[in-house]
C-alpha cells in the first residue's frame, strides 16, 4: 500500500477524526505544514506511523 505524504494529506481531509495537533504540542516554528490537513499533524498520528483509531486503512480503502 502506499503511504505518500500526499495519501496522508488525502486521508485526513477524507477523516472526520483528524484532530490538528496543536502548538502546545511542539509544531510551533518547525518547518511542518501545519495549514495542510494530513494524518502527519493528527493527534490521532503515532510515533509508529500508525492511526490510534484505526481509520486510515478504512480511509485508504476509501478514497483510492
Ligand atoms: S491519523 Fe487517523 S484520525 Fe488522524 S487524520 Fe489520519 S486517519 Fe484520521
Amino acid at each position: 500500500m502506499k503511504s505518500s505524504k500526499k495519501t496522508y494529506q488525502e486521508v485526513a481531509e477524507a477523516c472526520s477524526k483528524y484532530q490538528p495537533v496543536s502548538e502546545e504540542y511542539g509544531f510551533k516554528n518547525s518547518s511542518c505544514e501545519c495549514n495542510t490537513p494530513s494524518c502527519l499533524n493528527c493527534t490521532h498520528f503515532t510515533d509508529q506511523e500508525h492511526c490510534d483509531l484505526d481509520l486510515y486503512d478504512q480511509i485508504v480503502e476509501r478514497i483510492k
